[in-house]
């Protein structure tokens, strides 16, 4: 479960914040995730629940945009939303190979206790 991993190095960075702002308590931690970049929502939920305990972000929510993937054709120079997994153009049918969106995974926000 790869997640485990990821979900470590992105509470490395919150409690970074959260110590910047002087704050002991995280409310919520709020990422962007790319439905490309290989995290799934519920072992990164796992992940995060199993990693946070006994930390300052304890009771923390936390808040996932996931965002679609985006091709770029580059025949028609337009972006499209893919269907599935082959990037094919819905206006001329060629097969993408540039990702513009979908494989992002950062960290947005964190909200800590005043
Ligand atoms: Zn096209």
């Amino acid at each position: 479960m790869h997640e485990v991993g990821i979900m470590q190095g992105i509470l490395h960075r919150v409690f970074e914040v959260a110590s910047a702002d002087g704050a002991d308590k995280v409310l919520a931690v709020h990422l962007q995730v790319g439905k490309m970049s290989g995290v799934e929502p519920e072992p990164l939920q796992f992940a995060f629940e199993a990693l946070v305990r006994g930390t300052p972000a304890e009771s923390a929510f936390l808040r996932v945009e996931w965002v679609p993937v985006a091709c770029f054709c580059e025949s028609c120079q337009r972006e499209f939303e893919p269907d599935d997994w082959i990037f094919k153009c819905p206006i001329c049918g060629e097969v993408s190979s540039v990702i513009k969106r979908g494989k992002e995974l950062c960290l947005m926000a964190v909200e800590v206790e005043d």
